[in-house]
């Protein structure tokens, strides 16, 4: 149940004043249709009206307020003309200009012969003062209703700042202050104000300050924020690992036998990453570790060795992966090595139908599979191991949370999870979106790797850049071509890779093939087999195809409108070549108008191929609000969170949400009813709810 204080936080906004049906739909659309989202909703900036000059000694450019006297009423000649009102005070003179305006309404509101206050953004045109639709014109006797700070905030059609204002104050009348769920000695320290006072200094400034990220306001609300999730985040995870009961202890033998069929020596961060696995399998608690390394780290060889330790233990473990593609090529990777050492594979995709997936299933639950890969399609009802005690998820931010624990919950005795991921991200993202695991960096890339050429070409010498392709392939070269995504459209990226396509078969011919997220599995997976076996040189794809795949001959990336892609993405997409001994390139094509931004990434990424440094650039050129979109990263959003000044409130609040679990379990103290609350507020009631069914 929700706390009863939190009542008045989600009534609806239709119960504050000029709120009606209309403004409601807008509201919905903008923030929520409850006194909570409008509350969160905080202003980005602030309009200054203590400006008071003369006329005479105003300065055009900003905002002012003004007293005048009412002279004259022009109606315009034409409706394209504006209608004009003139005023004066003892210095100067001013127009005041309306566009369409409602012309009785303008007639009632500046009689001719009367005072008015004035205030808004003072224009010099042809020589005169004026100001085109002021923001406010009132009687002196009525100067309070204008305030001398105005809040600005984000806004959607159909609703102005003056309602969205309005209401918020409204809305701060009606809810309660709540609990402090803050630890004391933290409060203290940053003279934090309570949770209500903070919102109200938000969105009653007194001054500028107040709406600065680093004021104590806040700082105090990115800390509700940070730890409402990392307390969620903190609560499901004693929970899981509570449900553990073994630890689980090899011989070594297998793991041995791995490391001596290898051709190479693991990197130092690769036996560290080994090392911390196999610890946590000791551990009687669940494993949950997160293993991030960047494409090409080698992070396939340590999950292997992992499962060899767990089959060496007696469980049987599985190996979960986003797609088809994706599950076959960990398949290919782990099958020579596992038959040398004796360890038993098999793969589960959607594709097993069937008496040969009945068969498969039948083993699966008689034990006599030790490692079980594949696709979604694992997790389904029917597939029964006899000992599930440890499972790998690749990619692992594709999988929602039920899916993960429709995974662990295969296991009857708990099972350890390690979730791979190659998208690098800065390690106080990681906090955020993981700050439930532990995590193993392997940040060393295997010795001998030659570094990736890479280019910035303008698009107008595309024609270069098919002729070098020419030359290439020639001798034998494989190549990448990406093409841009256009405005988030499939269909319309999807044209745009198929014109490309078509031009470059003009070419090459057979040589070219074109892979694209509207085909089916099995097409795919034919397309890229040809690439694979050399049968296609040029593999043309709009942004779907995979991640990890891996073909070492593949020497060449080319990248379309490079420009239009984040940082992330194009490091993700250069990092499928440069897997084999020869030298590679990528090209990343740009038009010739490019915004600044957009030229620093590509520079960046002329000069790096370190993804974690280049996920670090990237959160700095794209500041704190826009990361937050970046859905696909599976970061969770926040609103009242700045990545730039709240940077250091992250680790905190994930050092005190373990805390407060490791000392109250189940939030029975004092502090903890409030904490309550906090989870409630920010809705990572998930947490309580998981408490609740023990
Ligand atoms: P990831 O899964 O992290 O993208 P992979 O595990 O696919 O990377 O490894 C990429 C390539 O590097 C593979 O061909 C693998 O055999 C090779 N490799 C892995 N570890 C080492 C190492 N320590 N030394 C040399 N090569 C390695
Ligand atoms: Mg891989």
């Amino acid at each position: 149940m929700r706390p009863e204080a939190l009542f008045e936080y989600f009534a609806d906004v239709e119960r504050l004043p000029g709120i009606g049906k209309r403004n409601r739909l807008a509201l919905e659309r903008l923030c929520g249709s409850r006194l909570v989202d409008l509350l969160l909703h905080l202003p980005t900036g602030l309009v200054d009206r203590r400006y008071r000059p003369k006329l005479a000694a105003a300065a055009p450019g900003g905002i002012v307020t003004v007293a005048v006297t009412v002279d004259e009423h022009m109606v315009p000649k034409n409706r394209r003309m504006p209608y004009k009102v003139l005023c004066h005070d003892d210095t100067d003179e001013l127009t005041l200009a309306f566009f369409n305006p409602r012309t009785d309404w303008l007639q009632r509101q500046l009689p001719v012969g009367k005072q008015r206050i004035i205030s808004g953004k003072l224009e010099d045109y042809q020589g005169k003062l004026q100001i085109t639709h002021p923001d406010y014109m009132v009687d002196p006797d009525d100067a309070a209703e204008m305030p001398d700070l105005e809040t600005i905030y984000p806004l959607t059609a159909g609703l102005s700042g003056k309602v969205l204002r309005k209401a918020a104050h409204a809305a701060l009348e009606m809810v309660p202050h709540l609990p402090e769920w803050h630890d004391p000695a933290l409060v203290k320290r940053d003279k934090m104000p309570d949770f209500k006072s903070a919102i109200s200094a938000v969105h009653q400034p007194s001054s500028f300050d107040d709406l600065s990220p680093s004021s104590p306001a806040r700082r105090r609300l990115a800390c509700d924020e940070l730890l409402a999730t990392q307390l969620a985040l903190a609560i499901v995870r004693d929970r899981t690992r509570r449900k553990r009961g073994r630890s689980l202890v090899g011989s070594g033998v297998m793991v041995e036998k791995i490391l001596k069929a290898l051709p190479y020596q693991l990197t130092g961060d690769q036996q560290t990453a080994v090392r911390e696995i196999v610890a946590d399998l000791k551990n009687e608690k669940a494993m949950l570790r997160l293993m991030q390394g960047d494409v090409g780290s080698g992070k396939t060889v340590v999950a292997l060795l992992a499962v060899a330790a767990a089959v060496e233990a007696g469980v049987q473990t599985a190996l979960l992966a986003p797609t088809e593609i994706l599950a076959h090529q960990h398949l290919d990777t782990i099958a020579p090595l596992a038959e040398q050492i004796g360890l038993r594979v098999a793969l589960l995709t959607g594709r097993n139908k069937g008496k040969p997936r009945t068969a498969l299933l039948e083993a699966l639950a008689k034990g006599e599979i030790d490692l079980l890969i594949g696709t979604h399609a694992i997790i389904q009802d029917d597939v029964a191991f006899k000992d599930l005690g440890f499972a790998i998820i690749d990619e692992q931010h594709r999988f929602g949370v039920q899916q993960r624990l429709a995974l662990a919950n295969k296991g009857a005795h708990g099972v350890d999870v390690l979730g791979m991921t190659a998208t690098p991200i800065p390690r106080t993202l990681t906090l955020t979106a993981y700050g439930d695991m532990d995590v193993s960096l392997i940040r060393e890339k295997p010795p001998g790797r030659k570094p990736v050429d890479t280019r910035v070409v303008s698009l107008d010498r595309l024609s270069d850049v098919v002729a070098g392709l020419e030359r290439a392939i020639h001798s034998g070269a494989r190549a990448y071509w990406v093409c841009p995504l256009v405005e988030e459209s499939e269909l319309l990226d999807l044209a745009a890779a198929e014109e490309r396509y078509g031009t470059l078969k003009h070419m090459f011919g057979d040589r070219v093939g074109l892979v694209h997220g509207k085909m089916k599995g099995a097409e795919k997976d034919a397309v890229m087999a040809k690439f694979q076996a050399g049968e296609i040189s040029i593999l043309v794809s709009t942004t779907v195809i995979e991640v990890g795949v891996n073909v070492p001959e593949a020497t060449i990336m080319v990248i379309e409108h490079a420009e239009r892609f984040g940082l992330a993405q194009l490091h993700q997409l250069r990092g499928r070549v440069g897997r084999g001994d020869a030298k590679s390139s990528c090209i990343l094509l740009r038009t010739n108008d490019v915004g600044e931004v957009a030229r620093a990434r590509l520079k960046i990424m002329r000069e790096t191929e370190d993804g974690f440094l280049i996920a670090e650039e990237d959160l700095r050129l794209r500041g704190g609000g826009e990361v937050l979109g970046t859905k696909q990263s599976g970061l969770p959003e926040f609103k009242l969170v700045d990545f730039g000044d709240h940077a250091d409130l992250i680790e905190l609040a994930r050092d005190d949400a373990r805390m407060i679990v490791a000392k109250d379990p189940d939030l029975q103290s004092e502090r903890g009813g409030a904490l309550r609350h906090l989870l409630y507020l920010f809705e990572r009631d998930e947490g309580v709810r998981l408490m609740q069914s023990g």
